[in-house]
């Protein structure tokens, strides 16, 4: 997996048991900052799969996460990590940062409708794949709840009628974006491996 988040690592390695093994970038000696450049989500998952394929000829996959808001016209999107920054909230990565900007952009929107999309490619002997996940909810008002990371305090999916950050992790990873489209990843793998063992 195209990837140095070593919770995504674990959360994928969990779900599919010991029939696959998943190493993370540090594991093939990828020290690298793999760009990410593209303009849609899509197109950054498959940059970060591609030149793993290319530069170490294993197959692999890579996620990449926006948060779509529907009074934003669909942002922040791909710059969902660094929407607090962009707007002179702070640092990158800084979820304090970047709650207090969708707050305030907010503050009179009409709709507060948003959405997580996750968009994973696999690239498996050269073929590309990809899986969708998303999860429809609302920016609430104000912060509720601690677990979690990111926006989670401020985004409540439709239905569960509470915010990410109050959720378990196993009740978050079932319907969430993330866990949609890495469920739609192991069917596939594991349909595959299916298909192996009968020939
Ligand atoms: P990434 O592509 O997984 O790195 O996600 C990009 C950004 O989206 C992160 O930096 C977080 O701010 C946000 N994000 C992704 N997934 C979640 C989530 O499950 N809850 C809250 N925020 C998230």
């Amino acid at each position: 997996m195209a990837t140095n988040n070593e919770h995504k690592l674990r959360e994928i390695r969990q779900i599919l048991g010991d029939k696959y093994e998943v190493k993370g970038l540090k594991e093939i000696g990828c020290n690298e900052d793999i760009p990410e450049t593209s303009d849609t989500l899509e197109g950054n998952a498959l940059q970060k799969a591609q030149y793993v394929y290319d530069h170490y000829g294993l197959d692999c996959f890579a996620d990449d996460t926006g948060l779509e808001v529907e009074a934003l016209d669909g942002a922040p999107g791909i710059y969902t990590a660094r929407f607090g920054q962009m707007n002179g909230y702070g640092d990158s990565h800084d979820s304090d940062a970047n709650i207090a900007c969708l707050l305030d952009k907010l503050k009179d929107a009409a709709s507060r409708k948003a959405r997580f999309r996750t968009a994973i490619v696999l690239i498996q002997g050269g073929e590309k794949h990809l899986f969708e996940g998303i999860v429809e909810g609302e920016i609430l008002k104000e912060r509720t709840g601690t677990d979690g990371f990111g926006y989670d305090p401020i985004f409540a999916p439709t239905e569960a009628g509470m915010s990410f950050a109050e959720m378990g992790p196993a009740e978050k990873n079932r319907i969430s974006h993330r866990g949609r489209a890495t469920q739609k990843l192991v069917e596939y793998l594991q349909k595959g491996s299916k298909r192996e063992v009968k020939r």
